[in-house]
């Protein structure tokens, strides 16, 4: 059985006095479920300063080791700061930096030759739901960003529609039951029985309300959570309720 990941999240969010938030959060983690905080990277040092043994992670990465990339932080560079893991191929992302699914695959690959985790999102917008396509969608960016030497000990998958990122609207539990199926069976095809041990999170308008719902859903192993991880009193709701 897969254990449960609860990842937050916390985007372009937070500063060194938000970071009192992480001492619950952590204290949280302890239990049944695995849980993991990705914070701006000039946080990263000072939350492992607070929070020494929690999962902390950036949320993104060049894929390259060194180099004449401007502002851009390497895998090496974020291990040093303390970060663990590093979210890859978030859609904000995609979107305001333009990133391909090839690009999202050598990010992640970089993570684990410098032997951090990785969480690789993947989903479809509004308008490739509405014709149809969010499974093709989807199933196509596994294909094209899932990196060498996939393994269920350092990757985990995260669904994460467009349309229900910081919007209050999540699919139907259904839905996101299919679509982690689909996302499975595309694993398999790719990487065999290594597929089954992989955790898929579902990522979008995570609340305390919706958590339980959606966290015991079909092939849900977990959640990334935006907004609703910047605060322990959100968040840790949530975590109980992957339990
Ligand atoms: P929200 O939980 O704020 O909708 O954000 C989801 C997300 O993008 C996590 O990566």
């Amino acid at each position: 059985t897969r254990r449960k990941l609860v990842a937050g999240n916390w985007k372009m969010n937070g500063d060194r006095a938000a970071l009192a938030e992480l001492v619950a959060i952590a204290a949280a983690g302890a239990g049944a479920v695995d849980v993991a905080i990705a914070v701006p990277a000039t946080l990263i040092a000072p939350a492992v300063a607070l929070v020494p043994g929690f999962a902390i992670g950036g949320e993104d990465v060049h894929p390259a080791e060194t180099g004449a990339h401007t502002g851009c932080l390497s895998a090496a560079l974020l291990k040093e700061a303390g970060a663990s893991f590093c979210i890859v191929g978030h859609s904000e992302r995609r979107a305001d930096c333009y990133e391909t699914d090839a690009e999202v695959k050598a990010k992640a690959e970089a993570l684990h030759r410098h032997a951090m985790r990785a969480i690789l999102c993947v989903g479809e917008t509004l308008a490739q739901r509405d014709a149809g396509q969010a499974e093709a969608v989807v199933t196509g960016q596994i294909a094209a960003s899932l990196p060498e030497g996939a393994a269920a000990d350092w990757l985990s998958i995260a669904y994460e529609p467009v349309w229900a990122i910081g919007t209050g609207r999540t699919p139907t539990v259904a839905d996101v039951a299919a679509m982690h199926g689909a996302i499975r069976a595309k694993l398999r095809a790719l990487i065999g029985a290594e597929a089954d041990a992989m955790r898929i999170l579902y990522g979008g308008s995570v609340t305390a309300e919706n958590a339980a719902a959606l966290l015991h859903a079909g092939d849900v192993d977990g959640a990334l959570v935006g907004g609703a991880s910047l605060t322990a009193a959100k968040f840790v709701p949530i975590v109980a309720a992957a339990g």
